[in-house]
């Protein structure tokens, strides 16, 4: 089996206490106990990640979260050390006027930042 130190969150188990460390799977990267496999807890919101496309900024992946209200947005998955976020979902195509991420407002797809639609 390989070792590799696993990255700490800072975090908690809730149901053992030892400490949360992020783990990669099949389906990206997941928060979970790491007193696996003695315990079998997995932080849900991390496990169900959407991951929309690529952070310009810093390559990081855009994954889907909701507000504390429960509207969505779209944000790097590297917050906080990146800020990037956007309201409209991206599309994961680049702005040809200014190369900015072009999103889905409804039925348009537009540019996040300047006024070109497609
Ligand atoms: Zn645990
Ligand atoms: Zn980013
Ligand atoms: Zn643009």
């Amino acid at each position: 089996m390989e070792k590799k130190a696993p990255l700490l969150t800072g975090e908690k188990c809730p149901e053992c206490k030892s400490d949360l460390v992020i783990r990669k799977g099949r389906y990206g990267v997941f928060t979970a106990c790491s007193n696996y496999p003695t315990c079998k807890y997995i932080k849900k919101e991390e496990k169900e990640k959407i991951i929309v496309c690529k952070c310009p900024e810093c390559d990081y992946d855009i994954i889907q979260k909701p507000t504390r209200k429960g509207k969505l947005f779209y944000g790097c998955s590297n917050y906080p050390s990146c800020k990037f976020a956007l309201w409209d979902k991206p599309t994961g195509d680049k702005c040809p006027k200014c190369s900015n991420l072009m999103v889905e407002k409804g039925k348009i797809i537009k540019c996040s930042s300047c006024d070109y639609k497609k």
